[in-house]
């Protein structure tokens, strides 16, 4: 093996990451190229995942690795306790601009687990701050996913992200996901009259209202298998969150900044939280960065004596990250990314509807550049699936909670390349049904 190989597996503890069975197949990236990656031995990829949704522009863009190499030029590195950056300034004014100036205050981390975790001590201070103390409670979905902090594993429904970490924090309750095509109730959408949305009511009357805070949840579940809420969904529970003043958080980390074909994922919905969290797409994945945005009156609520956000991290708003995301949006933004996406959804979605006369496929879904396609309840199919692709040059991803083998390909992917992925699916999948 590759001694390069062999001193990561010597040393290197890789997330979420089954060491003894890594080590027979380490693949070391060493070069990117668009939507293609090239490993130590030579062999490419198509990053048919942008690696981990992250590099949604695709690798390799000289006018991101220009913004950062200017900006490292100039200033490296000041904190914002305090003190201020041109970079994160801008960015907040281009976070405004994306998200049709609903946000104007925004809060900086590295992560989108951090974001996650910041979002809740933000609205917990905030009733605290309003008086309403007892507020401390969040509801979130069985199956989201948001992020591998403490905050973020005690409001995330995988199973084995938080029972291996017990105890996770207090007050935060659980409500079946939207899962349409194996729904929990067994009942069929729109006659189902969203039994699932409701949930959040009984819950939050059982709770006791007054002790509630928010309702948190991604516009699509990613690590939960690709679960798109039926239309209506994100209105019901809005409405309930506002029938008893609880406030919505939407955790945008996989679905915001262009990935659905929107600003934020959620204006698919045409809903407005008071609070999203964003990263990955952000920054396009250059450069570690996580935002947490507030409508006013939630900022409002910090001002004055005893009353600041004493939450933060040493890099929040650090220049460099900053400047990776300002280049990325004004990308997203000059190259009309967006649009792009909405009409690449349409192509893809046609594409991949082909798959379904296979005899393991049993769904396909999506929506913009994120897609699903759940395979029958066998163990082990997605993963032969994933390995063989992998053998084929097309890197996926299996989600944690399904057998759902995902595909978020980079903004830029063409319709030429999008034809590629679903082949090289298509001959994975026939090939894994043989075995
Ligand atoms: N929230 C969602 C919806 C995610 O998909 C992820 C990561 O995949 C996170 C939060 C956590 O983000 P990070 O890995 O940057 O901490």
């Amino acid at each position: 093996m590759n001694k390069n190989l062999l001193k990561d597996i010597d040393r290197v503890w890789h997330p979420y990451v089954q060491m003894e069975a890594y080590k027979e197949k380490p693949t070391m990236i060493v070069e990117a190229d668009g939507i293609y990656v090239k490993d130590i031995r030579g062999k490419t990829y198509i990053d048919g995942i942008s690696s981990l949704w992250n590099v949604c522009l695709g690798h390799n863009n000289k006018k991101v690795i220009n913004s950062i190499t200017e900006q490292l030029n100039s200033l490296q590195y000041f904190s914002l306790y305090g003190y201020t950056n041109q970079p994160s300034v801008e960015l907040s004014l281009m976070i405004s601009d994306i998200t049709d100036n609903r946000y104007k205050r925004f809060f900086f981390t590295n992560s989108g687990s951090e974001a996650a975790d910041s979002a809740i001590k933000i609205i917990r201070q905030y009733f605290k701050n309003k008086g309403e103390a007892n507020r401390t409670k969040i509801v979130s979905l069985e199956k989201s996913f948001h992020g591998v902090t403490y905050g973020a594993i005690s409001a995330g429904g995988i199973p084995i992200d938080s029972q291996q970490y017990k105890p996770v924090l207090s007050g935060f309750i659980k409500i079946p996901p939207p899962y349409c095509f194996r729904c929990y109730y067994n009942k069929k959408y729109p006659e189902c009259n969203l039994a699932c949305g409701n949930k959040l009511e009984e819950v939050i009357i059982q709770e006791n209202p007054e002790t509630v805070a928010a309702f948190m949840a991604e516009p699509i579940l990613g690590a939960g298998g690709i679960i798109i809420p039926p239309k209506g969904y994100f209105t019901r529970l809005k409405e309930i969150c506002d029938k008893y003043g609880v406030k919505l958080i939407i955790d945008e980390v996989s679905t915001g900044f262009g990935r659905l074909g929107t600003g934020l994922g959620i204006d698919n919905w045409n809903v407005k939280p008071q609070i999203f969290i964003g990263a990955k797409g952000i920054s396009s994945g250059y450069l570690p960065l996580g935002v947490v945005g507030v409508e006013e009156d939630i900022y409002e609520a910090f001002l004055g004596d005893k009353k600041q956000l004493n939450h933060g991290f040493t890099t929040s708003g650090h220049p460099v990250s900053c400047k990776a995301g300002i280049a990325t949006l004004r990308v997203i933004k000059e190259e009309n990314l967006i649009k792009k996406v909405k009409d690449k959804e349409v192509f893809f979605r046609k594409q991949l509807q082909q798959l379904m006369n296979i005899s393991i496929v049993k769904d396909i879904r999506g929506m913009g550049l994120m897609w699903g396609i759940e395979l029958i309840d066998k163990y082990d199919v997605a993963t032969l699936t994933y390995e063989i692709a992998k053998r084929k040059g097309l890197i996926t991803f299996i989600t944690d909670a399904s057998n759902v083998i995902a595909l978020f390909p980079p903004f830029i992917t063409t319709e030429e390349q999008l034809v590629r992925i679903k082949e090289v699916m298509e001959a994975s999948l026939k090939l894994a049904e043989e075995r």
